[in-house]
C-alpha cells in the first residue's frame, strides 16, 4: 500500500526530468525516477521509501534504444530485460548481457523492468553488476551539470549505494563489442526458480589459437557488498592451457576473493563463499566450452 500522497509527473525529455529532479532537490522534497517500477513500487508498498515525487521515465523517447557504435554496444538506460534477452545485436555481440537478462525474475519482471532501474536501485543479489563490472562498462549520466561518463568500478559504490545523485539520470550503458571467438556465461545460485542470485558468477574466456587464454574476465555477486571482479588472477593467467587445473585456479583465486559475503536468511557467509567457487567453477567452464 502507498501510504502518503505524491505528485506524479511525466517529463518528455532528460534534460525536463533533470530539472524536475533538481527542483525537487532545491525545495528539499525527495523525488524518485521511475522506470519499470519493478523494484520502486514493491520499497514503497513496503514503506522502505515514500517520495513526495515521482518522475516517470517512461514518456522519454530513444530511452529503450540498442545500437552498435564502432568497438562498443550503446545501450539505452530504459531497455528491458526482455528486450536485452530477446535482441539479435545484443546475442551476437555481447551475449552475456542476453543471458543475464533473460534469467532475471519472472517474465512480467522482464517486461517491465530495466537496464537504468536495476543499476539505480542497486540491490547487492542483482544480476547485471558483475556482468557490467567484468565487461568494464561505462555509465553516461546526466545532471544539472551536463553530462559525465562513469566506469563500473566506480558506480557500485556500498551496499545499495551507487555514485548517482539524487538530481541525476543514468542515460546510456555502454560495452564492448566482444570477438565471435570469446566464450562467456552467466551462472547463478537460487533458492527458487526466478529468483534473485545468492551468488552469481559472470566469466569472459578469450582462447589462444593453440587452446591457451589469451584473456579472462569474472564478476561474482554475492561475495561482497558490491560486485567482485577477479583482477588480481585475471593477468597472471593468461597464456596457460585451459584445463581442469586452470579452472579450479580460477574457482579457488574467486573463493579467496569472496572474503566479505553478505548472511542471509537462506544462506549463511561460509556457504555463500563455498558457492562462490562451485559457481565460478561451472561459470569458466562453460564458458571455455562455448570459446572453444
Ligand atoms: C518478483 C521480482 C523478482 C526479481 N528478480 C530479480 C532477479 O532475479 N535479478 C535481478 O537482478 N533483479 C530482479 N528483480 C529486480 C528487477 O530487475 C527490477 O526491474 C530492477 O531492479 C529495477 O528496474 P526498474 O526499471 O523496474 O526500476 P524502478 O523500480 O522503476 O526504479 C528502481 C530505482 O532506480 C531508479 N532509476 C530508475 N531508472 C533510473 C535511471 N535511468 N537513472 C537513475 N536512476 C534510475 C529509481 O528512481 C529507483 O530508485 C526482481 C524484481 C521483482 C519484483
Amino acid at each position: 500500500m502507498i501510504r502518503a500522497p505524491l505528485q506524479f509527473h511525466r517529463p518528455h525529455s532528460i534534460d525536463e526530468a533533470v530539472r524536475l529532479l533538481s527542483q525537487c532537490a532545491q525545495d528539499g522534497e525527495d523525488a524518485k525516477l521511475l522506470a519499470g517500477g519493478q523494484s520502486l513500487l514493491p520499497s514503497m508498498n513496503l514503506g522502505l521509501v515514500a517520495p513526495a515525487h515521482i518522475i516517470s521515465l517512461n514518456h522519454v523517447t530513444g530511452l529503450d534504444a540498442i545500437r552498435r557504435d564502432d568497438d562498443m554496444l550503446a545501450i539505452g538506460a530504459g531497455t528491458t530485460h526482455r528486450s536485452l534477452a530477446e535482441s539479435e545485436v545484443v546475442q551476437t555481440y555481447c551475449p552475456i548481457l542476453s543471458e543475464t537478462a533473460a534469467c532475471i525474475g519472472d517474465v512480467q519482471v522482464r517486461n517491465r523492468g530495466t537496464l537504468g532501474g536495476s543499476i539505480g536501485h542497486f540491490d547487492p543479489a542483482a544480476d547485471y553488476p558483475p556482468v557490467l563490472v567484468l565487461l568494464d562498462a561505462a555509465f553516461r549520466i546526466v545532471g544539472p551539470n551536463g553530462e559525465r561518463t562513469v566506469a563500473a568500478k566506480d558506480i557500485f559504490v556500498d551496499y545499495m549505494t551507487t555514485s548517482l545523485s539524487a538530481d541525476e539520470v543514468l542515460t546510456e550503458i555502454r560495452v564492448p563489442v566482444l570477438s565471435p571467438d570469446t566464450g562467456t556465461a552467466y551462472v547463478k545460485f537460487t533458492r527458487v526458480e526466478g529468483g534473485f542470485a545468492i551468488v552469481g558468477v559472470g566469466a569472459c574466456l578469450g582462447l589462444n589459437s593453440d587452446g591457451t587464454c589469451r584473456s579472462i574476465r569474472v564478476g561474482i555477486c554475492g561475495a561482497a557488498p558490491v560486485p567482485v571482479r577477479l583482477t588480481a588472477i585475471e593477468d597472471t593467467l593468461k597464456g596457460k592451457t585451459v584445463d581442469d587445473t586452470f579452472i579450479e585456479a580460477v574457482a579457488d583465486a574467486a573463493y579467496e576473493t569472496a572474503h566479505d559475503p553478505v548472511a542471509e536468511l537462506h544462506a549463511a557467509a561460509d556457504y555463500k563463499r563455498e558457492m562462490v567457487r562451485v559457481f565460478t567453477r561451472r561459470a569458466v567452464k562453460t564458458a571455455s566450452e562455448r570459446a572453444a
